[in-house]
């Protein structure tokens, strides 16, 4: 998909994996969430045990697998990365507790999207650190319980909200990652700049992050489409006017909107005269699943004050009609 689709493919996973922090320390912004898992992490090397399960909430892109590989690093324990989807049947997530060593890090991403009975394996793994492997079917099946060694789980997902409450309730520690902030975003692009070997000014770097969705992972990939850019166009030196004219080419707006915002966007002022609509009506109406639409383009609309979730539907707000260059109804939102 687009360039500043949330996932990454191939070659720029890569590079994204060597731009990643690797201490808590080097992790920018989260200032909340840094400072209160620095705080479980050193009681628990303190205690000299697992420290509790940690869930984080948050969109894609925001650092949370960095994050869990970060905390396998702060406590010197190996990580063993594995994802929703991934636990189709309850064997699935047995073959993997019975080998995790004392102490390993597991990190389930997507974690709301476990299949059931795997779920309910891991409710018994987190508490007791035990599971029961069923053998046999019908009324000749035998449970046989077998032991796990200490660990800590993180689980990450896009939807909180969506865990079952005996799932969430397990969990000791709740991170909510929020969208990062302009000047943090500098911040990332900066370092990343200094690890790629490029020369970053203030102002380009300000450029890149105002559109960069919120998101660190989507400003380490403008950056990466502004140093193209600049290679073919300007011998390799970056300006603020040659980050704008890279964006621009790249269809990423003054505001970050993508072309999926846009779409989206779009379709609720044109073809629904600005809502209330539902959500898989208009998800419908762009081509996407209503959890794309949901997870990936909503949330950043609703911060930038474009859209509003209300109980009867998706409204587009005055500003919306003005950042697509129409003129807002007189009745319109916000
Ligand atoms: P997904 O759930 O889609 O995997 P994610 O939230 O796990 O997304 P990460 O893969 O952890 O996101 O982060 C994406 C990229 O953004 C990483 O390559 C990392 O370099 C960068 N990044 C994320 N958070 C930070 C941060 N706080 N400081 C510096 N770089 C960051």
């Amino acid at each position: 998909r687009d360039l500043v689709a949330p996932d990454a493919e191939g070659d720029e996973r890569l590079i994204e994996a060597a731009l990643r922090p690797k201490r808590l320390d080097e992790f920018i912004g989260q200032a909340r969430v840094r400072e209160q898992l620095s705080l479980v992490l050193q009681s628990a090397l303190r205690r000299n045990r697992p420290p509790d399960h940690v869930l984080m909430s948050g969109g894609p892109g925001l650092g949370k697998t960095t994050l869990s590989m970060i905390i396998a690093t702060e406590l010197s324990v190996p990580l063993r990365i594995t994802s929703g989807p991934a636990l189709e049947r309850a064997g699935d997530l047995a073959a993997i507790l019975s080998t995790l060593s004392e102490g390993e890090v597991l990190f389930i991403d997507e974690i709301h999207r476990m299949a059931r009975p795997a779920e309910e394996m891991l409710y018994l793994a987190m508490e007791d650190f035990r599971v029961d492997i069923v053998v046999g079917k019908g009324p000749g099946a035998t449970a046989i319980p077998l032991e796990v060694a200490p660990f800590t789980l993180v689980g990450a997902t896009t939807r909180a909200g969506l865990l079952p409450a005996p799932l969430r309730d397990r969990f000791g520690f709740v991170a909510h990652m929020d969208f990062y902030e302009v000047a943090e975003l500098e911040q990332v692009l900066h370092r990343s700049s200094r690890l790629l070997g490029l020369e970053l000014p203030g102002d380009a770097a300000h450029e890149i992050a105002g559109r960069s969705r919120g998101t660190p992972r989507i400003a380490n990939r403008l950056l990466r489409r502004v140093r193209d850019f600049a290679e073919v166009r300007s011998g390799g030196v970056v300006t603020r006017d040659v980050a704008s004219a890279a964006l621009n080419l790249y269809e990423v707006d003054a505001e970050g909107l993508d072309r999926l915002d846009r779409a989206v966007l779009g379709a609720l002022l044109r073809k629904f005269g600005g809502g209330p609509v539902g959500l898989s009506t208009l998800a419908v109406a762009v081509g996407e699943e209503p959890e794309t639409v949901e997870v990936v383009a909503e949330p950043f609309l609703v911060r930038q004050g474009l859209l509003a979730r209300t109980p009867r539907g998706r409204v587009a707000t005055a500003a919306a009609w003005l950042h697509l260059g129409l003129t807002p109804p007189p009745d319109a939102f916000g």
